[in-house]
């Protein structure tokens, strides 16, 4: 046997097949609701009620959902099967972030993370057990590709956080969440259809789903092309975030092994196909990693490519993953990195490091135990 053979492919679309997680309420639309209620013996409007219970009220407990006939509470149950079990809690910045690694029915191993800030809160969610893309800065990127989630499993994470704001077990008193951004683990456009269905259930209004404005979620990827052509057709205005990591093809090819199938012209063409078609600002999301894509030449070539596009660029200083020979660009060289963007006219900013004492920023879920 050779040794490429022992090897992890070097990207890896299809999920391993494996058991499927229960069928849940937060998997199907309304009309599916009211006929899988229906098989269970039940009216259909019991799925409207059932659903008010969840999105509205976040609640799972159907002992309690009193307004449902005591027989029919029993049946219904199959519908709110539990689906996460909280691992391990982790809390930073005096309680406003907070990171949770679920285990799903299998054993796989998921991490979510809770961001309030004066304003609003923000969840970074999940949408793969591991992640086949590869990208050699990031922990997820290392460990594979376990599994799709459904999408049950990805709103369940955002259902649960909503539920600790409403009870109050964030500081800052009780809240709701305003915005969901897919950059937990996992690559969300390879799990395409679950994460449409996630994303359509946070944006329908209750009793339907969460009723989350389409604005304040962001679908983040590697680049696949296709997928992205087709988010742009869904009608769905959310905000793409495009990992580019680097302008040029030769360093994107290592750095984000996509690139290999993608090149960064097609990538780009997709996202300002993508602006124009949903009117929202694309958001170019690039790591500095120290010498390897904080040349000033690099932060030229990035401004010469984005400027007068509907962009804004997201420097996000690399969170170092363990064994990594990689750091964060030095002060002066991130400063130089930002002015070469200025320079061009392009809005750019640097994301804050929330969450990285616990592991709990950009690139560094791992989910292990
Ligand atoms: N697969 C998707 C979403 C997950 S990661 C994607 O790649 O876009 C969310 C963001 O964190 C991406 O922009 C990703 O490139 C970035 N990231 C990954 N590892 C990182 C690290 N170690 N430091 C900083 N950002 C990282």
């Amino acid at each position: 046997m050779t040794a490429e053979k022992t090897e992890r492919p070097l990207l890896q679309f299809a999920a391993p097949r494996r058991a499927k997680p229960a069928r849940h309420l937060a998997d199907l639309t309304m009309p599916e609701r009211r006929a899988a209620v229906a098989e269970l013996g039940e009216k259909p409007f019991r799925a409207d009620q059932l659903s008010r219970h969840y999105f509205s009220h976040l609640a799972t407990d159907v002992a309690a959902m009193t307004d449902l006939p005591a027989a029919a509470r029993e049946k219904l149950s199959v519908l709110l099967p539990a689906l996460l079990t909280s691992v391990r809690e982790m809390t930073t910045d005096a309680g406003t972030t907070r990171k949770t690694l679920w285990r799903l029915f299998d054993g796989a191993l998921v991490e979510s993370v809770l961001m309030r800030y004066p304003d609003r809160v923000t969840m970074c969610v999940s949408s793969q057990a591991g992640c086949g893309m590869n990208c050699p800065f990031c922990a997820t990127g290392q460990a594979g590709l376990t599994r799709n989630m459904s999408t049950a499993e990805i709103v369940e994470q955002v259902v649960s956080g909503a539920r600790a704001l409403a009870a109050n077990e964030v500081p800052g008193g009780p809240g709701r969440v305003n915005n969901v951004v897919f950059m937990g683990m996992g690559e969300p456009l390879a799990n395409y259809k679950a994460v449409i269905g996630a994303v359509r259930r946070l944006v329908d209004p209750a009793p339907d789903g969460l009723g989350i404005s389409a604005r304040g979620i962001t679908v983040s990827t590697v680049g696949l092309v296709p997928a992205i052509n087709k988010l742009a057709d869904e009608g769905l205005p959310v905000t793409l975030a495009l990992s580019l990591h680097a302008p040029d093809d030769k360093l994107r090819d290592s750095l984000v092994p996509i690139n290999t199938r993608w090149k960064v012209h097609e990538v780009l063409d997709a996202a300002w196909a993508y602006a124009a078609k949903t009117k929202r600002r694309v958001s170019i999301e690039y790591a500095l990693i120290k010498d390897i894509n904080d040349q000033e030449w690099r932060a030229d070539l990035l401004g010469k490519l984005v400027k007068n596009k509907l962009v804004h660029v997201n420097l996000i200083p690399l969170n170092p993953t363990p064994g990594s020979k990689w750091t964060a660009s030095r002060p002066e060289d991130e400063r130089a990195f930002v002015r070469r963007l200025e320079f061009h006219g392009v809005p750019v900013t640097v994301r804050d490091t929330r969450g990285r004492e616990i592991d709990g920023a950009c690139g560094q879920l791992a989910a292990a135990e």
